[in-house]
């Protein structure tokens, strides 16, 4: 699988990769100031009360084309959030929330300051919203 020097902000809930936020009671998703490396006993607790992917972030190396959501050249992912919050009119946030990993961020990387005003309303697995 390819590997880059970039991190996703959208990853699964696995050993090994890192917890970059929890989603609020707001449904808005809170930034933790430092990621912590996740293990098999956080995934089996995590995963008792669903999937955790749509209540937490996590983080992991990007995969580039080893990825489904790679498109050639770029992560198509926070491409269609943000294209997604322009048809249904739900503004980005007002400032960028602090981050552990923007410093890597293959998202900040592409789109700057606008993913990170769209990134709280990430939520990575979407399933229970598209059930509701
Ligand atoms: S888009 Fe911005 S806020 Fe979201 S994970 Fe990347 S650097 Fe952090």
């Amino acid at each position: 699988m390819a590997t880059s020097d970039r991190t996703c902000p959208s990853a699964t809930c696995t050993p090994g990769n890192q917890l970059l936020g929890v989603k609020g009671a707001d449904g808005y998703v809170r930034h933790l100031r430092t990621a912590l490396t996740i293990d098999a006993d956080f995934v089996e607790t995590a995963s008792e009360l669903g999937k955790p992917e749509a209540r937490m972030r996590f983080a992991s190396t990007c995969a580039t084309s080893g990825c489904a959501q790679w498109t050639g050249t770029r992560c198509g992912v926070i491409d269609h959030v943000i294209e997604h919050l322009e048809q249904v009119k739900v503004p980005l946030a007002p400032s960028i929330p602090p981050c552990p990993i923007r410093g890597s961020c293959r998202w900040y990387d592409q789109t700057g300051e606008t993913a990170c005003r769209a990134c709280s309303l990430v939520v990575t697995d979407q399933s229970a919203i598209a059930a509701e």
